[in-house]
């Protein structure tokens, strides 16, 4: 099974993916993760990603194909993935169907950007497994800590108010003509983003049965 997560930053994408590759036995492909993880590290990739990521830009389509493209032919995705914000922009899809990927099902997240602001403002992550949380709503067991791993459970950088506009407003120009790129090719289930993780992920396993 090969799906997409698609929705604005914050819409719940990466928390409702981990859920599904524990249920589902696939991995979650998040590019986000895998460039923040080149960043931390120093690599190439990661000096020529950080100035666009840092101000909420999206990093160029022919950078971030290149990272994907060499994570799905990893063993553990022989029996599919879920890939978590890729695509992002209608070149990105075209380079997906270019490489003869076969999704079987595009699953958009939608939750109001009033919504979305305030969200971002209590998330955290995992600096080392990049698990996602919310200060009010998904709260780590352990202050600061991660459940998953232990590691430490911080603030995003570009989840500070001014890059949270900025990349919403990217998501709106780049991304969101995704939605009528999969509606028309027959793939698009939509689910909308519920206060909380459990009301969302009963939906999108709805969705994933329908
Ligand atoms: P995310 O964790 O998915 O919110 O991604 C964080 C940042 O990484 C984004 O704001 C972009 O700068 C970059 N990024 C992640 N995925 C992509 C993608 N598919 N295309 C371009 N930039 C991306």
């Amino acid at each position: 099974m090969n799906l997409i997560l698609l929705g604005a930053p914050g819409a719940g994408k990466g928390t409702q993916a981990e859920k599904i590759s524990e249920e589902k036995h696939i991995p979650q492909i998040s590019t986000g993760n895998i460039l923040r993880a080149a960043v931390k590290n120093g690599t190439e990739c990661g000096l020529q990603a950080k100035s666009y990521m840092d101000r909420g830009d999206l990093v160029p389509d022919e950078v971030v194909i290149g990272i994907l493209k060499d994570r799905i032919a990893e063993e553990d995705c022989r029996n599919g993935y879920i890939l978590d914000g890729f695509p992002r922009t209608v070149p990105q899809a075209e380079a997906l169907e270019n490489m003869g990927v076969q999704i079987d099902k595009v699953l958009e997240i939608s939750v109001d950007d009033e919504i979305i602001k305030t969200r971002l403002s209590g998330r955290r992550v995992c600096e080392s497994c990049g698990a996602s949380y919310h200060v009010e709503f998904n709260p780590t067991k352990e202050e600061g800590k991660c459940d998953k791993c232990g590691g430490n459970v911080v603030q995003r950088k570009d989840d500070a108010p001014e890059t949270v506009i900025e990349r919403l407003s990217t998501y709106h120009k780049a991304t969101a003509p995704l939605i009528d790129f999969y509606k028309s090719r027959g793939k698009l289930s939509t689910v909308v983003g519920q206060e909380n993780v459990a009301g969302t992920y009963k939906l999108v396993l709805e969705a994933l049965e329908a």
